[in-house]
């Protein structure tokens, strides 16, 4: 079997000295206004390119020594990341454009290439002599191309190393699989044996999150520096936000394994978290569980050369999967099972929900562009239920 060579990240722990973190902010903080000053010309309409910006930082270069002291090569990075995302803002649907980095609320983020960085002796070094030891939690398969250096939450710090390795490439398989998201199970399949039960670790930690919070609130004071016990406080609540999340990606990424392992057709509902402030805590757990689910399986299952196909969520749970026709009123929320008003067939809400996404991918591959010429138009159901309404 030939092996396929993939690119992707392998991330490691980084323990900066006091020096070192020192550097890394200084870097960080020149970046940060880098990219603040792009954010300011496209505000007031300069309509900024990555070749102009390369220009002007030139140019800055040359007049500021503050700025001459960092990275040339961090300072490229961050404007060619900067104009990344502006044209993506353009393109990508739900993009927004790119927003100013607040000093308090931005987390740090530098990327090298391999002008600007290397690895000796185990330790990673960096422009203008700084050097980080590195955990090496497992070896990397060959020569980084580049690295982003970045700061979460905890104020930890991690080097993310993009490299090449080779692959065997996925095995071919044949089955096909439907998923819908939900709240109580995370992963409804078509394949109850590929359910992916909701375990709720973002809602088991959600008492002390809250406990956390609240107490950053009592310790806030506005306009003052923050104290240490607020900082204690954001720490503590930090922390457990990230257990809940790690628990989550950790869960998406066997689920995800299985799944691609077996299929070759999946198809996805399309679901997107609103994150609104008015939904609950038990809803907001169970979308970053999803987001997480969601992400881990698109990300295997092209990555092994999967079909992965998108449905979009409107009308799943009212159509049914055995006769493909439309239920003529909306499925209450409450209500969990689905009964077809056409054909009398009946399924779990959220199992009949995945059994038509799956219908509707693989109509998508059979090659009908547009798969809502196949189900009822919204029209014909409110035409159908006036036309009964109308005395004989
Ligand atoms: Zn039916």
């Amino acid at each position: 079997m030939s092996l396929v060579t993939e690119t992707v990240r392998y991330t490691y722990r980084l323990r900066p000295g006091v020096q070192a973190e020192t550097a890394l902010l200084a870097e960080w903080n020149r970046c940060r206004f880098l990219w603040n000053e792009a954010v300011h010309q496209q505000k007031t309409g300069q309509r900024p390119t990555l070749c102009g910006l390369s220009k002007l930082l030139t140019e800055a270069r040359s007049k500021f020594v503050w700025l001459r002291e960092g990275s040339q090569v961090a300072q490229q990075q961050t404007l060619r990341t900067y104009s990344q995302s502006l044209n993506h803002s353009f393109k990508v649907k739900g993009r927004g454009r790119p927003r100013f980095k607040a000093r308090k609320r931005a987390f740090p983020s530098l990327d090298y290439t391999t002008r600007g960085f290397s690895i000796r002796d185990g330790r990673l070094r960096l422009p203008a002599g700084v050097s980080i030891p590195v955990v090496w939690s497992r070896e990397l398969p060959s020569e980084p191309t580049s690295v982003r250096v970045y700061q979460d939450s905890l104020g930890h710090w991690y080097g993310s190393f993009v490299v090449r390795r080779d692959a065997e490439p996925a095995c071919e398989v044949s089955g096909s699989i439907g998923i819908d998201w939900g709240v109580k199970v995370t992963a409804t399949t078509t394949d109850p044996a590929f359910d992916l039960p909701y375990l709720g670790h973002r809602k088991r930690c959600a008492a002390e999150l809250d406990r956390a919070q609240r107490k950053m609130s009592r310790r806030h004071k506005t306009g003052a520096a923050p104290s240490a016990g607020y900082k204690r406080a954001r720490h503590e609540a930090a922390k457990l936000h990230q257990k809940g999340a790690n628990q989550n990606k950790h869960d998406g990424r066997v689920w995800a394994k299985a799944v691609v392992d077996n299929h070759q057709l999946i198809a996805v509902e399309d679901f997107k978290p609103t994150f609104l402030a008015k939904s609950t805590m038990a809803r907001k757990s169970a979308d970053a569980a999803i987001g997480a689910a969601k992400r881990e399986l698109i990300e295997r299952g092209t990555r092994a050369g999967r079909t992965v196909v998108l449905v979009p969520p409107a009308y799943t749970t009212m159509t049914c999967s055995n006769c493909s026709s439309r239920n003529k009123t909306r499925l209450g929320l409450g209500m969990r099972t689905f009964r077809c008003e056409a054909c009398g067939f009946e399924a779990g809400r959220d199992r009949n929900a995945a059994r038509t996404i799956l219908a509707t991918a693989e109509r998508i591959r059979a090659g009908v562009d547009d798969v809502r010429h196949l189900l009822p138009p919204l029209g014909d159901v409110v035409d159908a239920v006036r036309v009964r309404n109308l005395p004989a």
